[in-house]
């Protein structure tokens, strides 16, 4: 099939190499990914470390593409985000996301917050506040029960419109949370002057918890320091039974990972919610 496109690619010069007509390939797939319904979101509770109860979900999003199969984020949001992809492939995250938690309220009977994971472009996209609310009026969802993950890498640059954008979400009274945090290499300014609710320790930190007295002391740390500045703080990346009682001992507020629950596609979350009483 790559050959018979061939005359319509003849102006390509020949040191066109072959990592970037994949890239070139990968992007006209991903830019029909939407109308095809390629998307799809996964979810992964999120639970409170001292009762194991679930109490918030992160969705997770994965792209069925025929010819590739299931394509992780880690391989195309970076090129979603370069080619503006990102937002209306972020808004459709969104408002999936939404339209889950509102499903898992009547099916439940319980508030169950949904994270969503914003990436930098979207964010500084000057509708996306607006997109945002407009979203959540529309599926009848409380702001409080939105979370808007951000990494920390985008709060790095210290800009007034970084500010300014957090400080509209946090009126609106959307649930805010800086992401892999530790691995930004920050300034923990930040934490002061932007409204932040919740602390996510990256993973990496929480996965040698066990083994390395470094990595203990950091996310003791992590957790001392979050909850002197009032914020709430998320364990990713949780495998072991031995981390979930390190972090029930030093006070971690939530956990996450493959120890609970892998992400899982919507159905078996449901399945996951209906015989996992809290
Ligand atoms: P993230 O936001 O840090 O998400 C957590 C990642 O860790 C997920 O990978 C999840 O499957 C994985 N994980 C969860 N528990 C464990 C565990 O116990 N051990 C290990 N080793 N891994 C665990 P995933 O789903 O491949 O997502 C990768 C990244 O892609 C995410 O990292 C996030 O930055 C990005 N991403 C995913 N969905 C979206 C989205 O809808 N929008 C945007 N902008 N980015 C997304
Ligand atoms: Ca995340
Ligand atoms: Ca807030
Ligand atoms: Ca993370």
């Amino acid at each position: 099939a790559k050959h018979k496109g061939k005359s319509a690619f003849a102006h390509f010069t020949p040191e066109m190499t072959e990592v970037s007509q994949d890239r070139l390939q990968m992007e006209s797939r991903l830019r029909r990914a939407l109308e095809l319904r390629e998307l799809e979101l996964n979810f992964q509770p999120i639970v409170h470390t001292k009762s194991g109860h679930l109490c918030a979900v992160e969705a997770l999003l994965r792209w069925r593409n025929p010819a590739m199969g299931m394509v992780m984020p880690d391989r195309f949001i970076p090129l979603a985000e370069e080619t503006g992809l990102i937002i209306p492939i972020g808004e459709w995250v969104l408002e999936n996301a939404c339209r889950a938690a509102v499903r898992w309220k009547q099916i439940s009977g319980q508030d169950i917050a949904i994270s969503v994971n914003v990436s930098p472009r979207q964010f500084r996209d000057p509708s996306f506040p607006e997109v945002v609310m407009r979203i959540l009026a529309e599926c009848g969802l409380a702001p409080e029960l939105l979370e808007l993950e951000i990494t920390e890498r985008l709060l790095l640059d210290n800009s007034i419109e970084t500010a300014e954008i957090l400080r509209e979400l946090d009126r609106a009274g959307v649930r805010l949370s800086v992401d892999d945090f530790g691995t930004g290499y920050s300034a923990l300014s930040y934490l002061k002057s932007y409204p932040f609710d919740t602390l996510k320790i990256d993973k990496s930190f929480v996965q040698d918890v066990m083994k390395e007295p470094e990595d203990a002391s950091l996310v003791k740390a992590i957790i001392n320091m979050a909850h002197s500045l009032g914020l709430r703080v998320i364990a990713e990346g949780v495998e072991e039974e031995a981390q979930t009682h390190f972090l029930r001992q030093e006070g971690c507020d939530f956990s996450q990972g493959f120890f609970y629950s892998h992400p899982l596609p919507k159905q078996d979350f449901e399945e996951w919610l209906r015989t996992n009483e809290r």
